[in-house]
Parts: C-alpha cells; structure tokens; sequence
C-alpha cells in the first residue's frame, strides 16, 4: 500500500518558503551532498526521468523543487549543502533558502537525509544529521550507491556500520530511521515508498 507511483508532475520551483506551493498536502524532502545520487533517487522512486532532469536543469539546481506524487504528497527536491566557511568543514551551512525551508515549512513530514554508502562516513553529512536533531526535525537516513563497490574500497556495509556509530557517538543515543538504497538496482525502492506512506498516515491522523 502506498507503494505505487501513478502520477509525478513538477508543480514548481521557489526560491523561498512563500513562493511555495500552498501547504496543501504532507512532504518529503530530499537532501544530500552533491553527487551522492539524488537525481538517481528521484529518478528511481517515481520512474519519471523528466523529474530528475528538472533538478538538473542550470539555474534549478539551488532553487526548493516541488513534485507532486499521486495528487496526494510533494516530494521536495533541495539544493545541496556545502561547509561553512568559517568551520574549517565541520559544520554544515545551509542555501538561505533551505534554512528557512526546514523551519517554517509546516507541512514537512520528514526530511530524507542521502548518504553515500560507497564512502566512509563524512563529518559534513554527521553535522547536517545533528543539526536536523538539534532542531528537531525528523530526518530518516537514506543509504544510496548500495551496489557500488570501487576497488580496494571499504564495502557499503562497513561505511553503514562505522556512520551509525560515529553519528551513535555524537547523538546520545538516537537513531533515525534508516533505509538502503540503490537506483541502479532499485533496491530500497518500495521500503522508502512504504516508509513515506507510514509516514504520511500518521500526520494525516
Ligand atoms: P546528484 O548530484 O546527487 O543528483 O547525483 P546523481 O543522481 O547525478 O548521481 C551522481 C553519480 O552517482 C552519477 O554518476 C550516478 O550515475 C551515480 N549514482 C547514482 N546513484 C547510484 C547508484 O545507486 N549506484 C551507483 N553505482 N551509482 C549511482
């Protein structure tokens, strides 16, 4: 249940929270470094290749992108994050737009914090997690590139095992939801849709 994709039409993109569309229906929002496969997962969850390229498109890579999915949920595609400055690269600094974002948004369910599963834990992507905690935005941790081995590289399962117990170190304890991806294979596909569906029950209540 919750599983099919019917329907995925890009509504708009806004370069602030009020030019959002109207907070009319619950949202997921997607988030990660650049290249850890965001597009992919966009691409792989609703099947629509045209959505990923609008993400893609110059100009709309740093702008709030609003898919609506099934005429029932908005699947919010975010810029990117970067360090800041000043931090030596530690902590994470938000797009202006994407601070806001999260903390006005009324009808954001959960965010869907992307982390490469093909690399060792990054501090940016532990940062960005301890600052949707701190904030007190839920976030559930989605693993992609679960297929991709590179030569001599640590395997996906390591990368998962030492994030988790780097961010367990941090975090006291708290464990968001996680779930394991992969566009190339579809993995994970239906769980994070099943997840989203869970979700979405509950807020509706
Ligand atoms: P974005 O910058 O976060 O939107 O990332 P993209 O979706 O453009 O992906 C960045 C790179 O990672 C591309 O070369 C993709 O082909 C590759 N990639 C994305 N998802 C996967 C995956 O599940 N498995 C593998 N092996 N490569 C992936």
């Amino acid at each position: 249940r919750g599983v099919r994709v019917k329907s995925a039409e890009f509504v708009k993109s806004s370069t602030s929270v009020e030019q959002c569309p109207p907070a009319r229906y619950p949202e997921f929002a997607v988030i990660g470094r650049s290249n850890v496969g965001k597009s992919s997962l966009i691409n792989m969850l609703t099947g629509r290749n045209a959505l990923a390229m609008v993400s893609k498109t110059p100009g709309k890579t740093r702008l709030i992108n609003h898919f609506l999915i099934n005429g029932a949920w908005f699947l919010v595609d975010l810029p990117g994050y970067g360090y800041a400055r000043a931090s030596k690269g530690s902590v994470v600094e938000w797009n202006r737009f994407t601070r806001e974002y999260f903390v006005e948004r009324e009808t954001l369910v959960t965010v869907l914090l992307l982390v490469d599963s093909s690399i060792p834990p990054m501090p940016l992507d532990i940062s960005c997690a301890a600052w949707f905690a701190e904030a007190g935005i839920p976030f559930t941790v989605v693993f992609t590139k679960l297929d991709k081995r590179k030569k001599g590289a640590s395997p996906s399962d390591d990368n998962i095992a030492a994030f988790e117990q780097v961010w367990l170190g941090w975090a006291c304890g708290y464990a968001p939801p996680t779930v394991l991806t992969s566009s190339k294979s579809g993995k994970g596909r239906s769980e994070l849709l099943a997840h989203v569906a869970q979700l979405r029950e509950l807020f509706n209540k």
